[in-house]
């Protein structure tokens, strides 16, 4: 079975130093409220809305270091833009268990991703307790902003004060720890629906079979419809892709161990194993299934992991996705230090385009870009649609494994790439495009991204023009104080602060 090679490279300069990477990986435990008065170069006054972004924000309980970030208490960070000006507020979710361990000052919990409670395997054992973390995404949708976690319900704030409200069942179409995954689909004009906008959304119920539901929700934030789907075999899905006529998973190839985890001497993200002599499934879900349809069709391609797609569309009988693909599945190890990840060891995320033909039942697919690279942003208008950019972020060098430092625009028509880097001492996170009013060409608008500077120790808001990607940036906002490496976020034109 081939699998997702990365090329070989020869040993160049590094373009960062670890030491600088680790102080994006420091807790930020205070919660802000100001205006954004250091800024070099100009906001753009058409620039109007917010920017929500979500992220682990605790990195340790008073002084008890977590194994992995992603176990991390889920911390909303909002920058409103107005008048050519910004304001920055930032707010823990409050989970029951971010409530309850701030109160007791010591872990409780057992993360997913290895943090485990002091006192050995014995304060762990058959401990199946989740903490919902609430620290992936955050949306706004159907008047509610909602702060998203794959294995459990999200938890609805105040989009003003970003308050914690409680958990959001949608009208009680959901029950309680039925979950609400990280990567809902938002598509612009839903031909079901009239060309109304929809949401769509999946959650996974793992176990030795899967069952994969899928939610459509309408501009109101009401579920309308609904679909469930039992699959063979474990899975780890953290993001889809949809089209006008098909949800597709990429079902990845590993297992699950459960008797290490039960006995509580590893976490459940220790006990996935990858599997690099298995296919990947991609599994084709008809959103609308028509009388006699198959429920679900899988197709077969070469083993790898994908924790991310970027987009789909469908071009007659083939279906096309973008999707950032690992050689393997980076394992959680057990007593190590995240921070000393040695990055060369691993192979790097790298873009490939998937070619799905419906009829033959096979599937092609073709190297894109094979600079490591993470966290896709697109026009919004085009999710499950034909498009021609993308941005993302990327490694400052061209080939090998590294710290995310850099954005790279790239236009699938041409292959022309544009390239903006943040390096030496600059690592970026999830670039967000927001489209300019009322633009018509698919780039004119701008690129946010958060920048932790290291020289600094702080995070910068960053706004790049999209159609002329590498000049220098039109903004770049000073926080007065760093930002914990996020995860995803989202921007809506709505304004939730007083001016
Ligand atoms: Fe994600």
């Amino acid at each position: 079975m081939q699998s997702f090679k990365s090329q070989e490279s020869p040993v160049t300069k590094k373009s960062y130093t670890r030491a600088d990477w680790q102080g994006g990986y420091q807790s930020l435990t205070q919660e802000f409220d100001y205006w954004i008065d250091d800024i070099e170069g100009q906001i753009p006054k058409e620039l109007e809305g917010t920017l929500f972004r979500n992220g682990p924000g605790l990195l340790d309980v008073n002084g008890q270091p977590l194994h992995h970030p992603f176990d991390g208490d889920g911390m909303i960070s909002k920058i409103t833009f107005i008048n050519g000006r910004a304001h920055f507020r930032n707010r823990f979710v409050r989970t029951t268990g971010y409530l309850a361990e701030q109160k007791a000052g010591k872990i409780l919990y057992r993360g997913t991703f290895g943090t485990e409670k002091p006192g050995g395997w014995l304060a762990n054992i058959f401990d199946f307790k989740l903490k919902n973390i609430a620290n992936t995404n955050v949306i706004y949708w159907g008047g509610k902003l909602l702060a998203l976690w794959e294995g459990a319900e999200a938890h609805r704030l105040d989009p003003y004060t970003l308050e914690t409200l409680g958990n959001e069942y949608f009208n009680g179409v959901l029950s309680a720890g039925e979950a609400f995954a990280a990567h809902p689909r938002l598509e612009k004009n839903c031909n079901q629906d009239g060309d109304e906008p929809c949401l769509v959304n999946f959650s996974i119920k793992p176990g030795l079979s899967t069952t994969i539901t899928i939610f459509e929700l309408n501009s109101a934030g009401e579920i309308v419809r609904q679909q469930a789907h039992k699959i063979p075999g474990f899975s780890f899905i953290h993001d889809f892709v949809i089209t006008p006529n098909y949800c597709i998973f990429f079902q990845n190839p590993v297992t699950f161990n459960p008797i290490p985890f039960a006995l509580g001497i590893r976490a459940a993200g220790e006990c996935i194993k990858f599997q690099p002599n298995q296919p990947t499934q991609i599994l084709i879900i008809p959103r609308f299934p028509q009388e006699g349809q198959e429920k679900i069709k899988i197709l077969e391609t070469q083993s790898g992991f994908v924790f991310h797609h970027v987009n789909a569309f469908e071009v007659g009988e083939e279906v096309m996705i973008d999707s950032i693909c690992y050689q393997d599945l980076l394992k959680v190890q057990p007593k190590s230090d995240f921070r000393q990840v040695d990055f060369e060891a691993s192979s790097p995320g790298q873009l490939w385009r998937f070619y799905l033909n419906l009829k033959d039942q096979t599937v092609r697919r073709e190297l894109i870009d094979g600079r490591c690279c993470e966290f896709a942003s697109i026009h919004p208008a085009n999710v499950g649609r034909s498009y021609r950019y993308l941005y993302i972020a990327a490694a400052h060098a061209e080939t090998g494994n590294a710290p995310l430092q850099a954005l790279l625009k790239i236009d699938l028509q041409s292959r022309e790439r544009q390239f903006w880097s943040a390096a030496p001492r600059g690592f970026v996170g999830e670039p967000i495009f927001v489209p300019r009013p009322g633009s018509e060409k698919e780039d004119d608008g701008w690129v946010l991204a958060l920048v932790y500077d290291a020289a600094h120790h702080r995070s910068d808001l960053v706004i790049l023009d999209a159609s002329d990607f590498s000049a220098c940036a039109i903004a770049r906002l000073h926080l007065k104080h760093h930002i914990p490496y996020g995860l995803h976020g989202s921007f809506t034109s709505e304004v939730f602060e007083e001016i």
